[in-house]
């Protein structure tokens, strides 16, 4: 027997093996094990002697050469024992005999998407893989789609956790069903002895050393042969400490720098310890005792433990045995069960097992620990279903200890064991398994009560009384009930008696829980004064919202078998009288009287006594009650139930006492209360808690009502709403003669009837609860639907927020929503909509329960007007209702009870005069109402039934009856009658008339049916609908026109107040507009004389030169002013920041500030400086005033709130005082220059050279005399005629514009170069015209891609803001040093034309043309300007020009040629253009050589040619149209495009032609770096440049997460990412929002996107936060936004954060629009305005992401 290192041998450091001494010992130490009588003793000392050796050999650990060799030297004998002979082969077979299970168990990482089945899923928690998920139906489903938060497994597989589909492809079970056999019988039994033995030793090992506490000795077996004092002082993890406090303590206490604390701290937060220091123990020692003095001021300290290194290195091997075990058992599932059997063999006295103890020991180890043995335990226990369900018994046992540890322990929940049960308790077989065989839903409920302690008095809980921990504890302790929620989720659909038994005494456990809430934080109006602090509301209200999802299911688990219905129901009514029996003393009996009726009941003054919102026995029981009328069990086992001890008066009391108390909140008595209160009442009729709160209650009134004498029940209600002395006295219908006294009273009052008119409509009104109402329970989501659609469209996601939380949000909305409403998709911005049908109006219940105040008026209003549009009566009529079920049938009555019809007299009669504020309008309207529902009913039981006398129902006749003596008051009728006429009442004139017709139609009926034939419709009534409709035609016109006249003055008034920040684009739009009409006025279109238009040179046009006077307006003082050069300087607002966005190279560092020459810009173009302007015009004095205004006013809101602008004041930033559009200078505006039309002869290019060549000399030796250093004596020629270098010229500008051009020279300078503004420096000028260039070129692209023409597209800002931009251009030299501007023109020129005066010229390879170009032009007036000869500038613009052209020509042929001549040769060439290409490049390829490859097809060169240098003339044009004003031609795009720019621009249009007049190209070409530069293609840009996109994003959103899922920090070794995030631009993923991946930048730290802005984007950068589907927008380190993401989902909606989970796809219009944002520049200005719309934003630190 012999034992190789076969495998990875290789691998391993020689030197390591040759420390340890290994070879010889371990051989035959297999062997040695086989034969062993004590085996574990063996293998214990083989540990004991290696482990220490491998493990913790010093402070810096290196785990790759540590983990390699564990493999080897431990692990390696292990899996040879086990297989008894070479694993590799033996794992291989157990792999090919392996049967695996149809579980797919794939163990999610963080972050990884999962997907779950809205359809199919039997609850929320059941997930697939992305893997599973794409081979199953689901993906045809109507699916849901989220991101891991880590742990849990996928569920494909398990048949309980899927209706349908249960198995993907892969994992669908073979046809000879094997998952019954017993996986050990394909195992030989020597390999299940081995397997058994070697597991139950090292499982022991590891749980021994896992739950090991002591710092400095080993369990026995396991001490070192030799030990030295080697220590490391260990740092755990804790939830109190931040970072900051962590990273602080460890530098002072271990003596590290900043970084290496950082990298604990992040060690410490993942992995939950780390050593932070190894060396003797005193040593160790003493750093401990600093972290603890350092941490124990405000809290308690931070853990910190001296551990000798065995200690620690046996630690770090049992994690490795845990990782081991889940390595190997992935190998046969009969390996996996023994390890499920050895862990849960119980000791030999029937002690814990291994997993037990683990378990029992979670919340005492360390994070990384608890990870790998939770996965161990996932991938082990939760994979076999037979030890899966030992599993959860042993889970269930050790419940309450575990959840206690947990509540102590400050670990996150992921971290603790506890959190498995969802594995457990959401599989249905065995929920029902653990309630029934240990309890465990009485043991869940009971443990929580445990855990809330105090009580009052009565034994109700008390939170006002939590201390801060307590509260913590608080927060912890309710998982337990979402281990409940997950219990039961699946309700059963067979029951055993047992079953019953275990889930009735849970329900009792629960009850006594609700019994403990029962009345809790009771209030008591306050009277006088204000309350002084506000009570603690919040927790109730939190344990009240975790239950109600509960509370709903235990109803419906009580629902589903009749026997447990009723028992529960005789159980919580027991409780509930039980705790009645507390609430009832001091209150006395009294006895009511009323129309005739009097009842007895107790004297209750809700605004003088405590009162609870807190009632959920009574709730309980209200919904029980239905379902006894639901299920039919009232009307089977009427017996058995308790219905005679009800009473009902006690049933309604406190839910009634609730529902009074929020009317009087409604009307201002509780104001002194405070906001608790307020906030209590949103609550209780919020979608949160309704459901168990509100609704419930007015159920049980429901119930209550329809057991009493509907008189009886109102005298109650109004007795409780302390209105009983009002209609009670015999007077009432004159009551405001008599209450006039105090107008708060009477209003308070007002509002209370109005409330107890609205609880009398829902009461009797409220039936789509199947069970009240005689429905279907989709009938309930479906009105629900409507009521919401009647306020406004509303998009899903706002729908789904209106709706409780149950099943029905998740699929019983699909099937209502539409057959109610249809969709309307969304456009660029908002989202989609649903619209309600308009069939569907007709169910709008103004009335409407769940509607608040404000919903009411909205849908009101909403409602009207719809019914305006369509020409209806505005009357908005109750709807006809479903009938009552039986046990609730006699509600209806309380709509014809007396003491009703006396309220409903009373307020009509109030009605009668005019309101002086003694009734209200909504008063009267809610009775009209409740007559519009009484009549309703009526009419629907006469039609319902055959036989009139059944109907039992006879509000008509009651209505008509006058009022008994002594009143002897009217009928209702005849008020009515009298109101319809009543001037006053004129918006109810449509209701009461509806009444009327109504009642008339319904005597007509029960005439009908009383006398023979139903008479055909009377004539009248004819005579009457057409009179309706002509007057409804009247009103319809009216109203329009009413309309119209608003809207417009609506508009007016819009206009006036927000100007243009709300109409931007209508505004935009209209100065386009006014743009284009001026310009078309001004610049008439080119007259006959002028037939071709020429922008630049000697010909070019100069029509309407003198005349054109140029006046603008100042936005601030509203002032006309002429822009003139002696006048006062006009400057428009700008915004000049740097910019990558047509870089071409953006691995290209950012350049040195200091020393970096701009002046030539590489083609590359990879920074450059763009200008943008809103186009707003101001004095430069105004502008001045009011920037040292909101300096003054910035200055002291930072001094006094410390807060700040979205705009840095400081940086020069401030918002256009109109537009608010974010600016950090001003361009001046300058008039056109003026240029003598010389008409002397003009110079060809080669003379005009050799002059400027001369004035350049010239130039040279005067700028050397200048300089007091020359050394060398100068000889140069005479300068040319006419030419006077020591001439200085006049500054043709004003004061104030040179202050102007100043101050945006500085800004451009500044900002281009990030450096410190100065003025004198010479690089000044150079950054003005780069910007003027690189803004030009970025127009131009943007045309291109807009797919725009050239001229006449451009919005009139930016048309302004090049005009000003070339005109600063060429002007700016005057503000600096002529000879400064002189040498740049120098260094220019001599590019093109070689200079032996300049060093270092450039290769023309290496310089941007158009850059060049303009450069030379504007720098060119330096030169000019000491000219008298007659020279025109004309003529040298158009030289210039000709001269860059043949460059870019050059430059053109030599780089963007492609290699495959692809492109089919079209026929009718031009074939001179052809020859003459041909010929130029092939004179270049014999100068140059090998570099250029040949090319003979002239047609090919000539094509790409022409595409190459198209962008530049398109920009030449531009540019010079702007500098010159000259018209625009007229056709600039199509065909003949080539031809019209040609001419524009004074070209031929054979462009080689101008090579015949410069031939001194060739000189170009023997330039020292031109060869270098064709020889390394990767930097060689080739023209014409292509626009830069965004990065391609997949069509489907979860590839993304996918990517992301996998995406690892870069920077701590493997560890996933919390906020993936990928860069738009280049496509990068990043490591955002985190320690680890911070990086100093310009001294300071910043988050990895802030730091990538500054490589990739010039410092703005777009971004997707890939976990939270959420765009962000970054510039500089202070400012951002987050932006709407390009994803949608089917509903036309984003889904930022990823709460929705529906499937999301690209929309590419809208990435488009961010596409277009970015190439526009306008991502600074986007961030501007958001933050200016949200002051949220401007306080997140931005830099950190
Ligand atoms: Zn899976
Ligand atoms: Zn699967
Ligand atoms: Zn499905
Ligand atoms: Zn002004
Ligand atoms: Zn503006
Ligand atoms: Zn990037
Ligand atoms: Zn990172």
């Amino acid at each position: 027997f012999y034992w190789v290192w076969s495998h990875s041998h290789e691998k391993l450091d020689t030197s390591l093996c040759a420390c340890l001494n290994f070879s010889s010992p371990l051989s035959f130490l297999p062997q040695k094990w086989l034969q062993a009588t004590d085996l574990p003793k063996e293998v214990y000392q083989h540990l004991a002697g290696y482990v220490p050796k491998i493990y913790c050999l010093g402070p810096n650990l290196n785990p790759t050469s540590e983990d390699l060799l564990a493999q080897l030297l431990l692990q390696a004998p292990l899996e040879w024992y086990l297989c008894g002979e070479d694993p590799l082969v033996g794992l291989a077979k157990l792999e090919k005999n392996n049967q695996p299970s149809q579980l797919c168990g794939h163990v999610f990482k963080v972050g990884e998407p999962t997907y779950s089945c809205r359809e199919c899923a039997a609850d929320p928690t059941c997930v697939l893989c992305m893997q599973c998920f794409l081979g199953s139906v689901h993906k045809e489903h109507r699916y849901r789609m989220t991101t891991s938060g880590g742990g849990g497994f996928c569920d494909c597989g398990d048949t309980e956790a899927w209706k349908k589909g249960p198995y993907c492809q892969k994992h669908e079970p073979n046809i000879c069903d094997s998952s019954q056999e017993d996986p050990l019988a394909n195992l030989s039994a020597d390999m299940i002895a081995r397997t058994y033995n070697i597991f139950s030793i090292m499982l022991k090992y590891a749980v021994d050393m896992l739950t090991w506490d002591k710092e400095d000795e080993l369990p026995h077996g396991l001490e070192p042969p030799e030990r030295g004092d080697t220590y490391y002082c260990m740092l755990f993890n804790d939830e109190v400490h931040t970072y900051e406090q962590v990273i602080y303590t460890l530098q002072k206490a271990v003596n590290c720098t900043q970084k290496e604390a950082v990298s604990f701290a992040t060690t410490v937060d993942r992995d939950g310890r780390k050593s932070v220091r190894y060396g003797d123990f005193q040593f160790c020692e003493q750093a401990k005792s600093v972290i603890v003095r350092n941490t124990s001021r405000q809290s308690k300290p931070l853990r910190v433990q001296v551990m000798h290194s065995s200690v620690v290195a046996h630690q770090c091997f049992a994690l490795k045995a845990l990782t081991w075990f889940s390595h190997v058992i992935r190998y046969s599932d009969a390996l996996r069960r023994i390890l499920c059997q050895v862990g849960l063999q119980r000791g030999p006295e029937g002690d814990n097992s291994l997993v037990d103890t683990l378990m029992l020991c979670d919340s005492k180890m360390w994070k990384g620990a608890r990870n790998v043995y939770h996965q161990l335990y996932m991938s082990s226990l939760l994979m076999d279903l037979k030890y899966k369900k030992l599993f959860a018994i042993q889970f269930a046992k050790h419940y309450e200890r575990l959840q206690s540890d947990y509540v102590k322990d400050d670990h996150d929940r992921e971290f603790s064991v506890t959190d498995l049960s969802v594995q457990m308790f959401t599989v249905p077989s065995l929920a029902r398994m653990l309630i029934t065989e240990e309890n465990l839903m009485t043991t869940i409920i009971r443990t929580f009560v445990d855990h809330l302690r105090h009580r009052d008095l009565q034994g109700r809980f008390q939170f006002e009384r939590y201390t801060a921990q307590q509260a913590f504890k608080f927060r912890r302790v309710q998982s337990l009930i979402g281990d409940l929620k997950y219990v039961l989720i699946s309700r059963p659909t067979e029951w055993t008696n047992r079953l019953r038994e275990k889930f009735l005494e849970g329900l009792e456990a629960f009850l006594e829980l609700l019994k403990c809430m029962q009345g809790m934080d009771p209030v008591v109006r306050q009277v006088g004064q204000h309350i002084e602090m506000e009570p603690e509301w919040e927790a109730a209200f939190t344990l009240q919202m975790k239950l109600t999802h509960i509370i709903s299911m235990i109803q419906e688990w009580c629902a589903s078998d009749d026997r447990v219905l009723i028992e529960a129901y005789k159980k919580c009514l027991t409780v509930l009288t039980h705790c009645h029996s507390g609430f009832a003393d001091g209150e006395q009996p009294i006895t009511l009287s009323m129309c005739g009726h009097s009842v007895d009941t107790i004297r209750y003054c809700i605004s003088q006594e405590k009162v609870s919102i807190h009632l959920p026995v009574s709730r309980l029981l209200a919904g029980l009650h239905v379902l006894l009328s639901k299920t039919e069990v009232a009307y089977r086992f009427p017996e058995q139930l308790p219905l005679s001890e009800l009473s009902p008066p006690m049933l309604i009391e406190h839910p009634l006492r609730c529902l009074v108390l929020c009317a009087q909140v409604h009307a201002g008595m509780w104001r002194r209360n405070g906001f608790s209160l307020v906030n209590q009442i949103y609550y209780y009729h919020n979608v949160k808690c309704r459901v168990e709160m509100f609704d419930k209650d007015l159920m049980m009134l429901q119930v209550g009502a329809s057991m009493m004498d509907p008189n009886h029940f109102l005298m109650i209600m109004l007795s409780r709403f302390e209105l009983f002395h009002i209609f009670s006295s015999a007077d009432c219908r004159k009551r405001y003669n008599r209450e006039s006294a105090n107008k708060d009273v009477v209003q308070q009052n007002s509002t209370l009837i109005e409330e107890v008119l609205h609880l009398i409509m829902m009461v009797v009104g409220e039936r789509f609860v199947a069970g009240i109402g005689q429905v279907e329970s989709c009938e309930e989501l479906k009105r629900e639907i409507i009521h919401q659609l009647c306020i406004r469209p509303m998009a899903h996601s706002e729908l789904v927020k209106a709706l409780p939380e149950n099943e029905n949000k998740e699929t019983g909305m699909e099937k209502v929503i539409d057959s109610v409403a249809s969709f309307k998709k969304p456009g660029v911005t908002g989202r989609g909509l649903y619209e309600l049908r308009p069939e569907c109006a007709k169910h709008f219940n103004l009335y409407f329960h769940h509607y608040s105040r404000a919903d009411q008026s909205k849908a009101e209003e909403a409602q009207r007007k719809l019914k305006r549009q369509n020409g209806e009566d505005s009357a908005l009529l109750p709807p006809s209702l479903p009938q009552l079920c039986p046990l609730f049938a006699s509600l209806v009555n309380i709509l014809q009870c007396d003491v009703l019809l006396g309220m409903l007299g009373a307020v009509l009669q109030w009605a009668m005069e005019p309101s002086g504020g003694h009734w209200s309008e909504s008063m009267l309207q809610r009775v009209l109402h409740l007559i519009g529902m009484a009549l309703l009913e009526e009419q629907q039981q006469l039609e319902s039934t055959l036989d009139d006398n059944e109907v039992t129902f006879s509000f008509t006749l009651k209505i008509s009856r006058p009022g008994e003596a002594p009143s002897t008051s009217p009928s209702i009728l005849a008020v009515l009658e009298t109101l319809q006429n009543a001037p006053h009442l004129e918006v109810h004139k449509d209701m009461i008339r509806w009444i009327l017709k109504t009642v008339v139609s319904i005597k007509t009926m029960r005439e009908r049916t009383a006398a023979a034939p139903p008479p055909e419709r009377a004539g009248g009534w004819q005579e009457e609908m057409v009179r309706d409709k002509d007057k409804a035609e009247r009103k319809r016109k009216a109203e329009m026109a009413r309309l119209r006249r608003e809207k417009i003055m609506a508009q007016m008034s819009e206009m006036q107040k927000h100007f243009i920040n709300e109409n931007k684009e209508l505004f935009q739009q209209s100065l386009e507009e006014l743009d284009a009409s001026t310009s078309a006025s001004l610049e008439h279109s080119p007259s006959s004389w002028d037939s071709v238009l020429v922008c630049v040179g000697p010909r070019r046009w100069r029509g309407g030169r003198g005349e054109r006077r140029q006046v603008v307006t100042c936005i601030l003082c509203q002032e006309e002013q002429e822009i003139r050069a002696d006048g006062r300087a006009m400057v428009l607002a700008a915004f000049v920041q740097r910019s990558t966005v047509m870089s071409k190279n953006r691995k290209r560092p950012p350049h040195d500030p200091e020393s970096y020459d701009p002046i030539f810009m590489h083609p590359d173009l990879s920074f450059g400086t763009h200008t943008g302007s809103c186009g707003h015009i101001m004095h430069s004095h105004c502008w001045q005033r009011y920037f040292e205004a909101v300096q003054a006013k910035e200055q002291r809101r930072q001094q006094r709130l410390r807060v700040h602008t979205s705009y840095d004041v400081e940086n020069g930033e401030f918002l256009c005082p109109l537009c608010e559009c974010l600016s950090n200078t001003v361009i001046p505006l300058l008039p056109l220059t003026k240029t003598s039309c010389s008409n002397g002869e003009q110079p060809g290019l080669v003379q005009w050279l050799n002059t400027t060549s001369q004035q350049i000399k010239a130039l040279h030796s005067a700028h050397r005399k200048a300089k007091p250093t020359s050394e060398y004596p100068d000889h140069a020629p005479p300068p040319p005629e006419g030419f006077r270098p020591d001439h200085t010229p006049i500054n043709p500008y004003s004061s104030s514009i040179k202050e102007m051009l100043t101050t945006f020279g500085t800004a451009t300078y500044k900002v281009g170069l990030k450096v410190h503004p100065n003025e004198q420096d010479p690089r000044v000028p150079i950054m003005c015209w780069t910007s003027c260039a690189y803004t030009i070129q970025s127009v131009e692209r943007l045309l291109v891609d807009e797919q725009k023409p050239l001229f006449g597209s451009l919005p009139c800002r930016q048309d302004d803001c090049l005009s000003s931009l070339a005109r600063f251009g060429s002007a700016c030299w005057t503000v600096s040093s002529l000879a400064t501007v002189q040498s740049h023109f120098i260094r220019l020129l001599a590019a093109l034309l070689p200079d032996p005066q300049v060093e270092n010229s450039r290769c023309i390879l290496d310089v941007d043309m158009f850059h060049l170009l303009v450069s030379l032009v504007l720098s060119y007036p330096a030169v000019h300007c000491q000219d008298s000869s007659g020279l025109s500038t004309d003529i040298a613009e158009l030289h210039l020009l000709h001269l860059v052209t043949v460059a870019h020509l050059v430059q053109i042929l030599l780089t963007s040629i492609p290699v495959e001549l692809t492109m089919e040769q079209e026929s009718g060439g031009v074939e001179h253009e052809e020859e003459s290409v041909c010929l130029l490049y092939n004179t270049l390829r014999s100068h140059i050589g090998s570099c250029v490859y040949e090319v003979s097809s002239g047609w090919h060169l000539w094509r790409a040619v022409k595409a190459g240098i198209l962008p530049f003339l398109r920009g030449a044009a531009l540019f010079f149209h702007h500098l010159h004003g000259v018209p625009t031609p007229p056709e600039l795009n199509g065909a003949s495009e080539w031809e019209v720019l040609c001419a524009y621009l004074s070209l031929p249009s054979n462009l080689l032609q101008l090579f015949y007049s410069y031939q001194e190209v060739l000189e170009w070409c023997s330039h020292p770096s031109m060869r270098q530069c064709l020889q390394s293609p990767e930097t060689l840009i080739s023209f014409p440049r292509e626009s830069n996109k965004l990065i391609e994003l997949p069509e489907d959103y979860s590839a993304l997460i996918n990517q992301a899922s996998s995406f690892t920090c870069p920077k701590s070794g493997g560890d996933k990412s919390r906020a993936p995030t990928l860069c738009l631009v280049c496509g990068a993923l990043l490591c955002s929002q985190s320690y680890c991946c911070q990086t100093e930048l310009e001294g300071e730290d910043v988050g990895a996107c802030t730091a990538h802005t500054f490589a990739c984007g010039a410092g703005v950068g777009i971004f997707l936060r890939v976990r939270e589907s959420q765009v962000l927008f970054l510039a500089g380190k202070t400012k951002g936004c987050f932006y709407a993401p390009p994803y949608l989902d089917d509903y036309g909606e984003t889904d930022q954060g990823l709460r929705r989970g529906n499937p999301l796809h690209l929309c590419r219009e809208r990435y488009r629009k961010i596409q277009k944002l970015w190439r526009q520049h306008s991502i600074t200005e986007e961030i501007g305005h958001a933050q200016e719309a949200n002051q949220t934003l401007v306080g997140i630190d931005w830099q950190h992401l």
